[in-house]
Formats: structure tokens, sequence, C-alpha cells
């Protein structure tokens, strides 16, 4: 895994400049590593060089780099489609789910959490664009599921999460960054008592991270600009279990 403390350096250099073109602290922004595809060791290494919280997509994976004690000095959030009858094998194992995708999910999370007598914090995530390709609540689903989440005992509401279409440029994703920012504002108006919660915004991949700091981003995922082209696949990960 040659460079990656330089690449890691080049990435909070620019969240720390994007930040103070908007009068932000970079501390307000937390780097997740995407991790899918990488190997125990290179997670190790790249938590040793200094990487905080690790994000997970693939619930097969999780779990193997769990039991291998590959996140030993991190902490792990899952950031990719995660099926109901999966949230056993990722509740109360991680400190944040950015991808609650739908009620029914949300619902899910809230009685395993409930059977661990636990609280899970989690982020709603809006499929800002539309895209049929991609899971995520529509626009108008979003202050329902967010009224729903605040009624149950075991999941708490953090945010929102997003993952808008490739950036085709600078600034091009900005528009979808500024509207994530704007509808979690509308949520914390209806929010009473648990409004202090709603802080996150997780947006930002290694394409558009700038951009997303810029409209607010609390984190930011980043596989690529971390690591470097993705590794494939690995040969027992290509299937969900
Ligand atoms: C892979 C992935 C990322 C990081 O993607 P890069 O473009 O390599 O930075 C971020 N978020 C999610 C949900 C991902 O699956």
């Amino acid at each position: 895994m040659t460079g990656f403390p330089e690449r890691l350096a080049r990435v909070r250099e620019n969240i720390a400049r994007a930040a103070a073109r908007c009068g932000r602290s970079p501390d307000e922004i937390t780097l997740v590593a995407a991790t899918k595809t990488q190997t125990d060791d290179t997670i190790r290494q790249a938590i040793a060089a200094g990487i905080t919280v690790c994000g997970e997509n693939r619930v097969q994976e999780f779990t193997a780099h769990l039991a291998a004690g590959a996140y030993q000095g991190a902490s792990v959030h899952f950031i990719g489609h995660l099926q109901t009858n999966k949230v056993k094998y990722i509740v109360g194992k991680v400190e944040l789910i950015h991808s609650v995708s739908s009620e029914k999910l949300l619902l899910a999370i809230d009685r395993q959490a409930e059977k661990l007598d636990l609280v899970q914090d989690i982020l709603l995530e809006l499929n800002l664009a539309g895209e049929v390709s991609k899971s995520g609540l529509s626009m108008p689903q979003a202050l329902p599921a967010a009224r729903l989440a605040a009624e149950l005992a075991h999941v708490r509401l953090r945010g929102l999460m997003c993952i808008p279409p490739p950036a085709a440029g600078p600034g091009k994703n900005l528009p979808y960054f500024e509207k994530l920012a704007q509808i979690a504002v509308d949520i914390r108006n209806e929010m009473g008592d648990n409004r202090a919660d709603v802080v996150c915004l997780s947006m930002g991949m290694s394409d558009d991270y700038q951009d997303a700091v810029s409209a607010g981003a609390t984190h930011v995922r980043l596989g690529t600009a971390l690591f470097g082209p993705r590794p494939p696949v690995p040969i027992n990960f290509g299937r969900e279990f």
C-alpha cells in the first residue's frame, strides 16, 4: 500500500482548504475510509497511518474484517446497501449506519436494536437524482421516514446521506449536496426534542468531496483518493451471503 500516507495527507489538506474557503473548521469533518475490497492488512496499515473511521459496504467483508481484528484502533460505519435480513450482522456492531434506505429497513434495525437493548445511530439515505439503479428514499419520503425514526426508541436519527451520480466535473454535484443540507434543515425544524441529534451530512466521495465540504458535509466517504484504484472484489465476497 505504497503512497497511503501521502494520499491521506493530500486529502486532509484538500478538506482543510475547502473548509477554510467557507469558514468551517476541518474538525467538523470526519474522514471515513471506504474500505470495500481492501484486505485486513491494508485496513490495519490505514489505521496505523491515522484513519479513525472505516466505512464498510458489504456485510460479508465487514464480518470477516471484524473477526480478524482488522479494525482495531478505529470505529466502523456501515455505508453500503443493507438488506433487512442482514441487520443482525450490523446492528450494535457499528457506530453509525449511513445507508438506511427504506422505512422497512428502519423498522428492522429498530427491532434488532431492541433485542440487543441498545440504541443504533443511523442516517437516512436519500436518492436525490431518482436513479432507479440506486436505493434510497425519495425526497417526499424523507420527512415521513424522519418522523418515524423519531418515534422509534431504539434508533437515533443523526442525519442524512446521499450518493449522487458520479461527478461530471468540479461543482457538478454541488446542487445535490446543497439539496441534502436543505432537507436536513427541514427535518430539524420538525423534530422537536430530537433536533439537536440531527447534525450529520454524509456526502462526498473521491471525485466531489471538496464540493460536499463546501455544502456542509460532516462525513466524507473516500476510497480511491486514499487507497488508489480499488483491487478486484475478493473471490469469496462476490456475492452476498
Ligand atoms: C465505494 C464507496 C465510496 C467511496 O468511493 P470512491 O469514489 O472510491 O471514493 C463512498 N461511499 C460509498 C457508499 C461507497 O460504496
